[in-house]
């Protein structure tokens, strides 16, 4: 026997019930009437953090390359400079040391730099439940006119 499965749409996030057998296919919204895949909420969530995961590795792979990719075509003059700088501070050790929290400095600022896009998709998240509530509150609103319409002819009748 096939079981009912609550799902959600990918586009509006509507709640959509099918049946176990049509999982995976594609079927029209109910909702917004766009195609979406019908998959488990919970498979679908799933999929969602995943594809979070992702764009923040990528994120952190492209910021490691920025910095190891420079520090292999220029190794020479980078070990020239920390030579003159530790020459101009006294030690190898300062000269480490004020490296050590130049870069920390500029790892926070990139950061800072990367801000903006953490709120960019924080914001769309928070777009599409807003989108969300508006449907819920529409579909509200739908059959609320219904009830009303349904105790009008009831007291005609
Ligand atoms: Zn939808």
């Amino acid at each position: 026997m096939p079981e009912m499965i609550k799902g959600s749409c990918v586009h509006c996030q509507g709640n959509i019930e099918f049946d176990s057998e049509h999982s995976d296919s594609v079927a029209e919204c109910p909702h917004c009437g766009k195609d979406t895949v019908l998959r488990k909420a919970a498979e679908f969530r799933q999929d969602q953090k995943r594809n979070r995961r992702l764009i923040v590795w990528s994120l952190i792979t492209l910021l490691a390359l920025c910095f190891v990719i420079p520090a292999i075509a220029f190794r020479h003059e980078i070990v020239q400079a920390f030579q003159l700088l530790a020459g101009f501070l006294g030690s190898a050790m300062v000269a480490f040391g004020v490296v050590t929290v130049a870069v920390i400095f500029l790892i926070w600022c990139g950061l800072w730099l990367l801000f903006p896009v953490f709120v960019y998709f924080g914001f769309r998240d928070l777009q599409r439940k807003a989108e969300a509530v508006e449907l819920a509150t529409q579909s509200c609103a739908r059959t609320l006119g219904q009830i009303q319409e349904q105790a009008k002819e009831k007291a005609l009748s």
